[in-house]
């Protein structure tokens, strides 16, 4: 079983995001979303949603699941986007979610796989849940971009960018090369689409003296064109499920992370599994699979 990176009470939004000079960042990966996401569409998860920073971008979908490993970062999302409604708040583990298989048209996760040990794990779980012909829009930092390739050139930095397992920087935190990480997709059953270089201009000097929406103006620009070098700290990828078109639509939402059974019975605060009996609590809109309800 894999780790999981648990942001539970972390105080992630105002640490990493607000006034932390990421604006240029944040900015410019908000254009690539924007390019790579299909336009419209019924059901959408972000997974690893965290407090809802690009909730916006999904406006054209019927429904939006939020989902994350930590409930208090669920809960600065409901504080943002609201209760009910079109949104739907989990919080579960991404390697054992809750749904039924395809269930969603689009799948995303930006900043995410930076955390996750097991790769080959997550993209088939991630393609479980998607419909056939399902688009995956997916964000990676990149072990091989432009300042780690010089570093190694001139000496600077003992670990090789262009060697293809995941470089582990922090405890939990890798960077990953793009060849790896088209073949672990391609392993997982995901035909790849456009890629997008992201965050270019990573440079404190850069950010210093340019405002960060030129910046991501240029970055915009820049995307498509320098994709191929493969030199970006993040890369964003399209990538479509490739899949038979097995299950019949429309059967059930939820399913049990434990037994796998599909029918659950929803009442005010708890699902409750047919299948294993299990009670999964629903604790002010959300909906907790993290861990059964202790009998
Ligand atoms: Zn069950």
């Amino acid at each position: 079983m894999a780790e999981v990176c648990d942001y539970e009470g972390s105080s992630y939004r105002t640490d990493f995001w607000e006034g932390q000079g990421r604006e240029y960042e944040h900015l410019a990966e908000r254009i690539a979303l924007r390019k790579l996401l299909p336009s419209a569409g019924a059901r959408l998860v972000e997974i690893g949603a965290g407090f809802g920073r690009l909730v916006d971008l999904y406006d054209s979908y019927r429904q939006v699941v939020l989902l994350d490993y930590s409930k208090s970062m669920l809960r600065q999302a409901q504080d943002r986007w609201g209760r009910g409604g079109k949104y739907i708040y989990v919080a579960a583990d991404l390697y054992a979610m809750p749904f039924v298989d395809s269930l969603f048209d689009t799948t995303v996760t930006v900043r995410v796989l930076h955390h996750v040990q097991n790769i080959p794990a997550a993209f088939q779980e991630i393609q479980r849940v998607l419909k056939p012909g399902g688009v995956y829009v997916l964000e990676y930092a990149n072990k091989r971009h432009l300042k780690a390739v010089l570093r190694y050139l001139l000496g600077r930095q003992s670990w090789s960018p262009f060697a293809p397992e995941p470089y582990e920087f922090v405890e939990l935190n890798y960077d990953f090369l793009p060849a790896w990480m088209q073949a672990r997709l391609r392993e997982a059953g995901f035909a790849i689409g456009p890629e997008l270089a992201v965050s270019s201009f990573r440079l404190p000097f850069l950010k210093r003296l340019v405002s960060p929406r030129s910046l991501a103006a240029l970055d915009g620009l820049l995307q498509g064109p320098t994709a191929s070098l493969k030199l970006a700290p993040s890369v964003f990828v399209q990538a479509k499920a490739e899949k038979e078109n097995a299950q019949a639509e429309g059967r059930g939402f939820f399913r049990c992370p434990s037994c796998h059974r599909t029918d659950l019975i929803e009442a005010e605060e708890a699902l409750t599994c047919r299948g294993c009996g299990r009670g999964w609590a629903i604790d002010d809109g959300i909906y907790d699979f993290k861990q059964p309800i202790a009998s």
